[in-house]
């Protein structure tokens, strides 16, 4: 089916009107998750998807030990007498050889495999020693300060599915079975480049009406933190030859393609007539702020993802739209960003009939969370994506906000 066939069907699907969540969904609809893997060592794996079930071959622990440093016993010795003869040393590393005979304990380290006959540990700073004899204060559980075999990880059971990031724990949980190797997702390729005549790269002087490309560097930043596979393809003009050229080596080479400018209103129809042969392009204007226009298409294999050229519109559609299609993409479980409340420290502008993703400061007063905005919100302000620490996203029917009220934010920290 085609991207403008899957996309129609969506209920209240208007390209001219798209609510944010409608883009996302159509967006969604039209995507798989990678089925490509290969086997890697578990120390190259951080922050690579998980292409296997993870099925522990041993218990961990693989053998009843002792919590604590302390003596091992035998539960029903401490009910006939709290005096016990210490017969040997149980070390982690180094198991105890014998068997625990009646009124006899082992002195025992955390991590040390339980000696036979014993059940019950007590630790060390509650006896009295003296020689071989321990005594052992009333009241003790049953079991107390033991670790089970199998109690973190059971065998057979599979602890990790298809689709998990591997964060340092993983790879610790996945030593700990004594696997060294997984099978991952391949990494997602992604390409990327800006397009537009005023653009100067970083090293030529600024001529006059040009502006130093900085989209590059936001995306270069933005897709590194996805773990993705990156492919700078540099700036393009905005000549129909070097774009179509561009598209072209880029679909190739790229599972999704990532530009920046050239999708508003103005340049679109000549972007338009040259997608149309390359692939199946789609135009939005989407209900939100900023970021209003954007593509969404697929030329040979790869989809594409036109974004605004305006340097805060590149990141605010980007986290909103591109991280989530990627992150599915890349065969990872559902990651949604989490919503959080805080209480506005000022009054909000906020028109009804978009979404805005304001840049805003969250910050701590009185033991409350309270959120004001960076100040200037024009779309090419970069700098207030540099002040902010989250977004205060304003919902779509929403609409001016009086100081006090609560609303929704987007931390950065964790976007990545
Ligand atoms: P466009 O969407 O191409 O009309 O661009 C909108 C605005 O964003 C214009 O002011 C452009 O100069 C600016 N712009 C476009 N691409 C970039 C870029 N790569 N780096 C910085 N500014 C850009
Ligand atoms: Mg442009």
């Amino acid at each position: 089916m085609s991207i403008a066939q899957t996309v129609s069907c969506l209920d209240g699907y208007d390209p001219d009107a798209l609510r944010v969540d409608k883009a996302r969904e159509a967006i969604r609809s039209c995507l798989s998750p990678m089925t490509h893997s290969e086997k890697i060592s578990v120390r190259d794996a951080l922050g690579r998807v998980l292409a296997e079930d993870i099925v522990p071959p041993i218990n961990v622990p693989a053998h009843d030990n002792s919590a604590m440093d302390g003596y091992a016993v035998r539960f029903s010795d401490l009910e006939k007498s709290a005096s016990l003869k210490e017969i040997g040393t149980a070390l982690a590393g180094k198991p105890f050889p014998g068997k625990l005979g009646a009124g006899e304990c082992v002195r025992i380290m955390t991590g040390a495999v339980m000696p036979d006959g014993a059940d019950t540990i007590v630790i060390q700073e509650i006896v009295k020693k003296d020689g071989d004899r321990i005594t052992i204060p009333q009241r003790q559980k049953k079991a107390q300060n033991v670790r089970y075999a199998g109690e973190d990880l059971a065998k057979g059971q599979a602890v990790l599915r298809p689709g998990q990031l591997l964060r340092p724990a993983e790879l610790g949980l996945i030593a700990s079975l004594g696997i060294g190797e997984v099978k991952v997702k391949r990494k997602l390729r992604v390409a990327f480049f800006a397009t537009g005549d005023e653009l100067a790269s970083i090293g030529a002087p600024l001529k006059e009406g040009e502006v130093y490309d900085s989209n590059r560097y936001t995306l270069h930043g933005m897709l590194s933190r996805l773990g993705v596979e990156l492919i700078d393809m540099g700036v393009v003009r905005d000549a129909p030859d070097a774009l179509e050229q561009a598209f072209r080596q880029a679909s190739e080479r790229a599972d999704a393609v990532i530009t920046t400018g050239g999708v508003s209103v103005g340049e679109a129809d000549f972007v338009r007539q040259l997608m149309s042969r390359l692939g199946e392009v789609l135009f939005w204007k989407i209900a939100m702020r900023p970021g209003r226009p954007m593509a969404f298409g697929k030329i040979g294999d790869a989809f594409l993802f036109g974004l605004p050229g305006n340097p805060v519109a590149v990141m605010v559609t980007f986290y909103q739209f591109v991280r989530d299609a990627l992150l599915f993409m890349s065969g990872r479980e559902a990651a949604e960003m989490p919503l959080l409340k805080a209480a506005a420290a000022e009054t909000l502008r906020k028109v009804p009939g978009r979404t805005e993703y304001q840049r805003g400061i969250l910050f701590k007063e009185g033991g409350a969370w309270k959120v004001r905005t960076t100040g200037q919100q024009g779309s090419g302000v970069l700098r207030s994506m540099s002040e902010a620490n989250c977004f205060i996203v304003l919902e779509h029917e929403r609409g001016a906000v009086k100081s006090g009220e609560q609303v929704d934010v987007q931390l950065f920290e964790g976007l990545a």
